[in-house]
């Protein structure tokens, strides 16, 4: 059996222990640098607000498990939840619009949840000033954990069950062989270890260094304070109840002014954010291990009176009843933060056997407790982890300036109403493409990933509008799913399919796996059978051992040792280093993202263009579809891969970096007599989902199956060679799906969703929008959504856009050109 030092006996870590315990594992120490009665991290003093509800379904999942498991941890008949409900109250007609769009989610996610006009919250919540609420989201499943109790109750528990807790003991040092951890350094000793996990909360950044991790994690302070004892709440029996359970009104939650509410039997505690961002070094707070009490910890701060301000202001205008109270006590708490709001997770890219579980609040505690444990256990999660992946970050974005100015923006924005599609004002530029100045000329309109800038549509293309056909006519947009768009889209979208229109396609993960051991590496780690010769494309699959999908790849094999890889995110090179480093020797990883760049050249005219530019053959018979070879264009020599997700005739042409603006100059002026115009992301996305093209991480991910997600013809059956998952994946394709990712248009023609709507079929939400666009060949609005299987082609089922149910209906996918005319001519 493996022996776990878990590093933290803060929420994160004993729940830890107790979701090995429970699976059986029995070598377990934790290793907690505080006292064992109070550890004095972020645990011991959080107020445990539980608001569940997030607009991702990973989050609130983890939220949901969290308050069933809190809920069963009990001792003399008191359990650690105290399930008072949640409310949140919109004082301003944006929120309340913004309510409406969250109690979609909770739709989307399975928590029941209601709208709830004004006067309900007053009824719920009479403190509140009737003339500033306008209406509220109640989730009776929300409520206060009790988190250091949980924590006291679960050492007990696990230490019953044989897991040994050091206190006031701290790891200074993580001890490692062969690419392996062994051991945790103790004073006067080691631990040993073949798996360790850092639950180490804010100090994780320090855990991190002793291994030259980075851990894209800040400590941030944030004010919490308790008022004097409110008369109207006075002299109540509750009042003498333990922290938690003194409680009766529901959480509450004023975001307009950045503020959240619970009951500490008479008292009100208040928290906030809308003070300046204050960042905290962990290391500076030193190794406590004395005089930790209530008060004394290091994660609490002193209370900055001058920055609570305005938000004690605020709370005597939305509970009138404070005006009578004073502020008894108050402090400036530590918790991380991360550049996008999200926990760090799992295991360490550089390092086997180093895991780690941070940035974790108590609402997600057990549930990323338990989704740590599978992994360990199991070798995966049920519920996905993708979007809290350690390794979901770019290197860009492990910079420390780069985590601790996003980390603060996050701070700023927590309770804000952001737009999906909203992208950070700064650090911008991180990432450009070598075709960027260029892009700027023709007024590109740029959004931001991983640090790269991506044209979406080009002003440059404003004037075809004018000659756009009545029939690709834009519908006009309500002003929500307006934002961050343009009509320009449709123009791009119009070129594409009908002349020729270039993408930069930079921004796309590329790497390559050589070596005379990457045959065989990337048989083992995909469904499709890349053994074909040099100069195909394989569009294949990488799964985990259940089957689940972990991603889909393009496998080109470029020479007999030397295959290229186009990914979907950073954590597809992490997996396949380490996959690569323990088959051993023989394969090398590089990632060539940066120092390459590629256009897409796609339309119907595509051909006419690159033979204006190059003299190798471009016919059928010269590269056929899904094939990959070198070529010489205007001099330039590249790698042409014949693919598109577009889903045109056409290339994805790419180059080393150097010659990437002349690379575009050519063929942008060669195209200029062929009808070619640039166009960006935002047509791509409408004519990726007109063919069918499913995102990993958007519309499927590690809880899904290939055969419901739709994908199972990128699973050869016939190979015979081991691979993971196949096992699984044997099995599934015999069974019919419960449910599938289905293609759905909207009746009428003209009404947006934006992905993650909840879905009804009688009036029941059955399930959940992925991605979505318009789709021009249909003139009609297109949603992918997870739906029952049962539910087929043709029927009828409404989305929910803003609390109005728009009529949809399953639709025959693709939507254009199913018998791929266009790309194989
Ligand atoms: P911690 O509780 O900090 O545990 C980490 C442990 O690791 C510590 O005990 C520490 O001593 C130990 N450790 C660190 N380094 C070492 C080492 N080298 N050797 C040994 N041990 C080490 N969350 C909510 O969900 N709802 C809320 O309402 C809420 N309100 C909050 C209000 C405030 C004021 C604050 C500060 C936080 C709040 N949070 C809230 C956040 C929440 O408290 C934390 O996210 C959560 O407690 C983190 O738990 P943890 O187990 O990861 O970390």
């Amino acid at each position: 059996t493996q022996r776990v030092v878990i590093i933290g006996a803060g929420i994160v870590g004993t729940n830890l222990a107790d979701e090995l315990v429970s699976r059986g594992w029995k070598d377990i120490t934790v290793v907690e640098q505080g006292p064992l009665h109070m550890p004095g991290g972020s645990t011991s003093h959080a107020p445990g607000l539980v608001f569940q509800t997030t607009p991702s379904k990973t989050m609130t999942h983890l939220a949901r498990y969290t308050v069933q498991k809190l809920q069963s941890i009990e001792k003399d008949g008191q359990g650690c939840f105290n399930q008072v409900g949640g409310l949140e109250v919109a004082t301003t007609p944006a929120r309340l619009e913004d309510l409406k769009r969250k109690h979609g989610y909770a739709s989307s996610w399975g928590i029941d949840a209601r709208l709830v006009s004004a006067e309900e919250c007053l009824e719920m919540y009479p403190h509140l000033n009737k003339d500033m609420v306008l209406g509220g989201l109640h989730i009776p499943s929300d409520g206060l954990a009790l988190a250091a109790r949980a924590t006291q109750l679960l050492i007990e528990s696990t230490s019953k069950a044989g897991v040994r807790y050091l206190g006031s003991t701290p790891v200074t040092g993580i001890e490692r062989a062969n690419g392996r951890v062994t051991g945790v350094t103790i004073p006067g000793g080691t631990v040993p270890a073949d798996i360790i996990v850092s639950c180490a909360g804010f100090w994780g950044v320090e855990i991190g260094k002793m291994v030259g991790l980075p851990i894209p994690l800040l400590p941030l302070a944030h004010q919490y304070a308790k008022t004097t004892t409110v008369p109207a709440l006075a002299g109540r029996d509750l009042n003498n109840k333990p922290n938690g359970l003194n409680a009766t009104l529901p959480i509450l939650r004023h975001q307009d002014q950045d503020l959240y509410f619970r009951e500490h039997g008479g008292q009100y505690g208040i928290g906030y954010y809308g003070h300046r961002p204050m960042p905290v070094v962990a290391s500076s707070l030193g190794l406590t291990s004395q005089n930790v009490d209530e008060k004394n910890m290091p994660s609490r701060l002193e209370f900055t009176t001058e920055d609570f301000a305005p938000a004690w202001t605020e709370s005597q205008k939305l509970l009138p009843a404070l005006r009578s109270t004073q502020i008894e006590d108050g402090f400036n708490g530590i918790f991380s933060f991360t550049p996008d709001g999200g926990p760090v997770f799992g295991q360490a890219p550089n390092l086997d056997g180093f895991y780690v579980a941070e940035a974790v609040w108590v609402t997600h505690s057990a549930g990323v407790a338990r989704a740590l444990a599978e992994v360990l256990t199991e070798g995966r999660s049920q519920i996905d982890m993708t979007e809290c992946e350690l390794t979901r970050f770019e290197e860009i974005q492990l910079s420390h300036d780069y985590v601790s100015e996003t980390s603060q923006q996050n701070f700023v924005e927590i309770y804000d109403i952001l737009h999906p599609l909203q992208p950070k004002e700064s650090p911008r530029t991180l990432r450009t493409s070598p075709f960027y100045s260029r892009e700027k000329d023709l007024g590109a309109y740029f959004l931001e990933l991983g640090g790269w800038e991506r044209p979406f549509w080009y002003e440059a293309n404003a004037g075809l509008l004018n000659s756009l056909p009545a029939e690709w006519k834009p519908v006009e947009r309500d002003s929500w799913s307006s934002q961050f768009y343009s009509p320009i889209v449709a123009a791009e979208a119009w070129k594409t399919r009908n002349a020729v229109a270039m993408f930069d396609m930079t921004s796309f993960h590329r790497f390559e796996v050589a070596g005379p051991g990457a045959l065989q590496l990337l048989q083992r780690l995909t469904t499709g059978d890349i053994a074909a010769n040099p100069g195909t494309i394989s569009w294949v699959l990488l799964l985990n051992d259940q089957g689940g999908i972990r991603s889909d790849i393009f496998v080109s094999r470029l020479e007999e040792n030397v295959f290229q890889i186009g990914a979907n995110t950073a954590t597809d090179l992490a997996y396949i280093s380490r996959e690569a480093r323990r088959q051993g020797q023989w394969v090398q990883v590089r990632d060539i993202t940066g120092s390459t760049c590629c256009i897409g050249l796609w339309g119907p005219r595509a051909r006419d263009v690159i033979r204006a530019i190059s003299s190798d053959d471009f016919s059928n018979k010269g590269l056929p579809y899904f094939g990959v070879k070198n070529a010489i264009i205007n001099g330039i020599p590249t790698t042409v891969f014949r693919k598109s997700y577009v889903g045109e005739l056409g290339w994805e042409i790419q180059t080393s970096a150097e010659y990437g603006q002349r690379l575009w100059d050519a063929i942008f002026q060669a195209g200029k007599n062929h009808g070619l115009v640039a166009a960006g992301r935002g047509a791509f996305n409408a004519l990726r989902l007109e063919k069918g093209y499913r995102t990993y991480g958007i519309d499927m991910n590690t809880e899904h199956n290939p055969y419901e997600a739709g994908v199972g013809h990128m699973i050869r059956a016939s190979k015979w060679e081991e691979y993971v998952g196949k096992s699984a994946v044997d099995r599934l394709s015999k069974q019919s799906p419960l449910r599938r990712l289905r293609c759905l248009t909207v009746d009428d023609g003209r009404s947006m969703v934006l992905g993650k709507e909840p879905v009804f079929k009688n009036g029941k939400a059955v399930g959940y929008v992925t991605s979505s666009a318009f789709g021009y060949t249909v003139r009609k609005p297109m949603a992918y959504a997870w739906l029952p299987g049962n539910l087929g082609e043709g029927a009828g089922v409404e989305i929910e856009y803003f609390g109005r149910r728009i009529a949809a209906t399953i639709t025959v996918e693709p939507l254009y050109d199913p018998e791929m005319k266009k790309m194989l001519t």
